[in-house]
């Protein structure tokens, strides 16, 4: 501010100087008009016709007359002083207003009187009577100039040149302010520069030091729909940004890279525009500094970014919606964890799980000769419930035991449900005296058992206890030493608690148990670690959900079909033959193993080489000759003609073998395939009585035939579609593949969708199977854009998460997440 009023000083004062010297040549060349010398030829004038009159009156001798004519003269002009009337010898013979004392001291030179401080110009004037020279009239005026300084200045030329010099300087220096002002705000920039700034994508502002818009680019003022002229001299932070009523001028960007003197970079600032919409746009802004150091202001430049950025806002929405639903995935996943190691009916420990956990402290006491104790308890004539009160008084009575149980023993302890109303449970760090202890309480309180339902209902349990002390050769061994009590318990009348004596193994110890064959009579010692079994089985599980879930329902068939014909070892090497009679499959490649169509002859015959691989990895893992037979003779035809001539037939076939084919095949038939809806128990079972003689043993049909029914009647059938491993599987996999999306993984996310849709397809999961597909699909194309994948994931999260609600609704009993 002060330097323009100091540059329109400057013009002012040079346009001025010019002014006076053109007005001091007019005034020499004659072109400026001089009152001095137009007054001066009026008092010529007027004197001479004063002389004319004064000669006239003289001629007519009217002295009185002319005195007074003169007198009246003088009054009228106030510049004229005195007239006097000289004759030639120069006597005055006639005056006004002392005349005399004037024309002496006009005549001195001494002109400065008190009466007269200008000073006084003379004229006078011959006069003629009768063409005779008579005198002179003499005239006194006020002095056109004055003396001195003040004559000076009082020249009309001074003071036009003054008041021009005084006026000019203000009009000028105003005119000058205010044609500055408005260069200043229209030509900041160049035309050239202007151009260039209008071709620019962004938008842009130059601003001055307080912040006042100087230049609004084509680009600003289409993004703000406001024009140029509306937005000039505007500040900056007064336009309509968003919530900038609460927001001081300092706290913009362009403040703050004036003040701070930095670039301030990709602040985002919401601008209203008139309809009410909003924009989204990026602000730079960096100080403008003059080549003297000093601020001239900010460039701030706009970038409109309200598309990206409502898909990043979209996005991060998305992204913490897949966040949640993983969350909630993972906890489900959790409770199916929880879920796939526990008993439907009484939320005890199933077998698989005890086994697992029980191999851990077998290892543990065996390491550190610790003590282990195991508890066999066995209802005493359960039947008799069942029959006489029903099969729900049954469940409820199981129920009751397993929640004594349960309630019993803390997390350390393991409480399995082993069969149908048996239960085991493992002390570790406790030996047989104080499990003997502890089982004749358990006993107490299995008597003490009543139910609100069935007030009469009374039951008692047998028990049996062994532990270290007697050398058991493995896991199962030390099971079977207390089995062994059990029926030693029966026999002593039942309701007892027996520990385990070395003079029980040699008993024969049911004469119901048929068909002992020889290579289980040689008794065996060769362990096989059920946690290898475990890791294979969640290997087959990776490759193929389906069939590792087929391999444990077999499994469940198995154990159940075992009762009344296998010994517990017997029952534990079926089961794990049941659970890994497929597990040659890991070797198929994906394309056959997972096809959803029909198989043609070729995969047919790559599918049939599994059961040459699943015998050489179990012969190769265990080392166990019982388990591989079992594996190998399953597809032996009881009455011969089978497809491999080298397999035994009849009884030479293993028992367990001839049990596996039986659960194997019903399994196959009541479960859903690709290419067909699985079929009833019924057609089933009148399969099974078709084939049986030829494919199957007769006699291991029926009993199995009674077992399932007898197991369906005490209501444990499958409740759910998605079997719960299944369920588990996805819901693992499908955690992995929010995890890629999260890492940006596109070959990861594309290898897992693939597996997913897989596993899904293959059981019956349509649904995720279809939004898998399409994510393996968008995976894999070149351009994939994250937030069609993100949305995509998103779905299949809600997918999942509904299949394992569906899952979970369907749990009686409620889950022990730990
Ligand atoms: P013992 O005293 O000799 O042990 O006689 P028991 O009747 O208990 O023995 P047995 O082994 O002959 O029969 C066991 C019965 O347990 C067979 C079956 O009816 C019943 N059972 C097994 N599982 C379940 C189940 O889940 N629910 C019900 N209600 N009953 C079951
Ligand atoms: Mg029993
Ligand atoms: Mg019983």
């Amino acid at each position: 501010m002060i330097k323009v009023l100091f540059q329109s000083l400057r013009l002012a004062f040079a346009l001025v100087c010019v002014g006076v010297g053109l007005i001091l040549v007019g005034q020499w060349l004659g072109v400026v008009p001089d009152s001095r010398l137009i007054e001066l030829d009026g008092r010529k004038r007027q004197s001479e016709a004063i002389a004319v009159n004064t000669a006239t009156m003289i001629r007519g001798q009217s002295w009185p007359a002319l005195e007074a004519s003169l007198t009246a003269i003088v009054e009228r002009d106030p510049s004229l002083v005195s007239v006097g009337i000289r004759t030639k010898r120069g006597y005055l013979r006639l005056q006004t207003s002392q005349h005399g004392d004037n024309w002496k001291l006009a005549k001195s030179g001494d002109s400065v009187t008190a009466d007269w401080p200008v000073g006084l110009d003379t004229m006078r004037v011959p006069i003629t009577v009768n063409q005779q020279d008579w005198g002179q009239v003499e005239m006194c005026y006020q002095a056109l100039s004055g003396p001195g300084l003040a004559s000076l200045l009082n020249h009309p030329l001074m003071r036009l040149v003054g008041f021009f010099c005084f006026a000019g300087m203000g009009a000028y220096t105003f005119l000058a302010a205010r044609i500055f002002g408005l260069f200043d705000r229209t030509q900041v920039v160049p035309d050239r520069v202007r151009q260039a700034l209008d071709t620019l994508a962004e938008g842009l502002l130059v601003l001055n030091e307080k912040g006042e818009i100087r230049v609004a680019n084509k680009a600003f003022c289409e993004t703000t729909k406001m024009d140029e002229q509306q937005l000039l001299d505007l500040r900056a932070s007064k336009l309509p940004w968003v919530g900038g009523q609460q927001r001081p001028h300092s706290e913009y960007p362009w403040a703050r890279a004036l003040a701070e003197l930095k670039p301030q970079s990709e602040e985002l600032l919401r601008f209203q525009l008139a309809d009410g919409t909003q924009r989204i746009l990026s602000t730079n802004s960096a100080p403008i500094i003059s080549p003297d150091g000093s601020n001239r202001g900010t460039l701030a430049t706009f970038r409109d970014v309200t598309n990206v950025e409502k898909q990043r806002v979209e996005m991060e929405r998305m992204l913490t919606v897949l966040q949640s639903s993983r969350d909630e995935i993972r906890l489900k996943n959790k409770e199916l964890e929880v879920l796939a190691t526990q008993d439907s009916l009484t939320g005890c420990l199933n077998r698989r799980a005890f086994f697992e956990r029980l191999a851990h402290y077998w290892n543990a006491a065996e390491k550190n000769r610790w003590p282990l104790t195991c508890i066999m308890i066995d209802n005493d004539f359960f039947k008799n419930v069942n029959d006489t009160y029903g099969h729900h008084a049954g469940d409820e009575l199981l129920r009751a035991v397993s929640k004594m149980l349960r309630e019993m023993h803390d997390q350390k302890d393991l409480v399995c449900r082993y069969g149908g109303e048996e239960f085991c449970v493992i002390l570790p760090g406790r030996d047989a005296r104080q499990g003997e202890r502890q089982a004749e309480q358990i006993r107490t309180r299995i008597e003490a058992i009543r139910l609100p339902e069935f007030p009469d209902l009374r039951t008692t349990a047998s028990l049996g206890v062994s532990d270290l002390s007697h050398q058991p050769a493995d896991p199962q061994d030390l099971i079977n030493q207390a089995d062994r009590c059990l029926y030693v318990a029966k026999r002593q009348g039942r309701n007892r608690v027996i520990v385990y004596l070395p003079q029980f193994s040699a008993m024969d110890i049911d004469e119901s148990k048929v068909s002992r064959t020889a290579e289980v009579e040689a008794e065996e010692t060769v362990s096989v670690p059920f946690q290898a079994v475990m890791a294979l089985v969640s290997a087959l599980a990776f490759r193929d959900a389906e069939t590792a879930e087929h391999s444990r329902r077999v499994a469940d068939l198995a154990v159940t079909a075992a009762q009344g014909l296998l010994d517990q070892r017997q029952t534990y090497l079926l089961e794990i033959a049941a659970l890994l009679h497929d597990i040659g499959k890991i070797g198929v490649p994906d394309n056959v193993l997972l096809k959803p169509g029909k198989l043609t002859p070729e995969e047919w015959q790559l599918m049939s080489k599994h059961d040459r691989i699943g015998v050489e990895i179990v012969a190769g893992t265990f080392n166990c000759e019982t388990l591989s037979e079992i594996i190998r003779t399953h597809h032996a035809f009881f009455g011969g003609r089978g497809k491999d001539s080298s397999l035994p037939t009849g009884q030479e076939i293993p028992i367990g073998a001839r049990l596996l084919t039986v659960c194997d095949s019903y399994d196959a038939i009541v479960s859903d395939r690709p290419y067909r809806k699985g079929r009833s128990h019924q057609e089933a079972v009148d399969e099974l009585r078709r084939c049986s003689g030829s494919q199957f043993d007769p006699e291991i049909v029926e009993h199995f035939i009674a077992a399932i029914e007898h197991k369906q009647q005490a209501g444990e059938t499958t409740r759910l579609s998605v079997p719960k491993h299944t369920a588990l599987q996805l819901g693992l996999q499908i955690e992995r593949l929010a995890e890629a999306l999260d890492e940006r993984d596109a070959d990861s996310l594309h290898a897992l969708a693939s597996r997913v849709a897989q596993v899904a397809r293959h059981s019956g999961v349509d649904s995720i199977a279809d939004a898998a597909s399409r994510l393996e699909h968008d995976a894999a194309s070149d351009d994939s854009d994250w937030m069609h994948l993100l949305a995509t994931t998103v779905e299949l999260l809600d997918l999942c998460r509904s299949t394992q609600n569906v899952f979970l609704a369907g749990q009686s009993e409620p889950l022990l997440v730990e």
